[in-house]
């Protein structure tokens, strides 16, 4: 371990670009899970639990509310306490020290927006399934943009913590009027994130066509994810120059064809992000 730490000290180190992938695995180490019936969702949820029987975070999400007030109350509570009550993590520390002067990109399936509030550059974060740390509208018209989900979520659960819900309450849209939703691909009229989206193509293209050296640091991707996996999957295929750094808490399998270009660090994402902020342990 100690030899594969200071090899990937050395990548990193490097100026080369990184690619930042990052998942579920990466969200949990933070403390957000969407999966489980644990105390956030008990804590968040519990109440309204008897009305819509779900059983986690990620099916309240999910779930066909009958109307737009039903699920902005999920939503409100969902983004004031994940958004609205974020400190940034000890590994959001280390990696910033690692992304630090680097030319990146972030490319995260994590809904919760914890890289922007972290600090990161939005340009530099590619929210692949979208996020909940800004709004948008789904009508069909020009000129939408997204705005920031916090301030809105707050003045409604206040608004419900004084028994004072109702739907005045819901954001709309100042062009059609429509109630603005989480910027998540719920349609075609979803905001796509152009400009992150630009820069991820610009990494892989140019690590293919040019031979340019680019390093990926996946962060707890779990083994099927293809969104996050695929495009980088078939990138190394032809840029073999390539470093590919997992982080992960389980063994992740690899194609043979890139297990030379592949670095595995198993296990807390926290403690080895930490590891590779200090330095070389190898003097030389
Ligand atoms: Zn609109």
């Amino acid at each position: 371990m100690a030899n594969k730490l200071d090899q990937v000290k050395q990548i990193l180190n490097s100026p080369t670009p990184i690619l930042v992938t990052a998942s579920n695995g990466f969200s949990i180490s933070e403390g957000v899970n969407i999966f489980q019936n644990n105390a956030d969702f008990q804590k968040i949820l519990g109440d309204l639990v008897p009305k819509y029987h779900f059983n986690s975070i990620l099916s309240a999400i999910s779930y066909p509310y009958n109307n737009l007030l039903d699920a902005w109350q999920v939503w409100a509570r969902l983004i004031n306490y994940f958004i609205g009550n974020y400190q940034i993590s000890p590994q959001m520390k280390y990696l910033k020290q690692l992304l630090k002067d680097k030319d990146y990109l972030i490319a995260t399936s994590n809904g919760e927006y914890h890289f922007n509030l972290a600090g990161f550059n939005d340009e530099s974060i590619l929210a692949t399934e979208g996020d909940w740390g800004t709004l948008q509208c789904f009508g069909e018209h020009d000129n939408r943009r997204l705005i920031r989900s916090l301030p809105i979520a707050q003045k409604i659960v206040d608004a419900e913590n004084k028994d004072q819900l109702n739907s005045d309450l819901l954001p709309k849209c100042e062009i059609c009027g429509n109630v603005l939703l989480p910027h998540l691909p719920f349609n075609s009229q979803y905001i796509n994130p152009v400009q992150s989206q630009n820069t991820f193509s610009k990494f892989l293209n140019s690590a293919i066509s040019m031979h340019k050296p680019l390093t990926v640091l996946e962060l707890g991707v779990g083994q099927n994810h293809p969104n996050l996996r695929k495009p980088i999957f078939d990138m190394m295929r032809s840029a073999t120059q390539v470093n590919y750094i997992i982080i992960n808490r389980d063994h992740i399998v690899v194609p043979n064809s890139i297990e030379k270009q592949t670095t595995e660090l198993a296990g807390n994402i926290e403690d080895i992000l930490c590891e590779l902020t200090l330095p070389n342990t190898n003097k030389s």
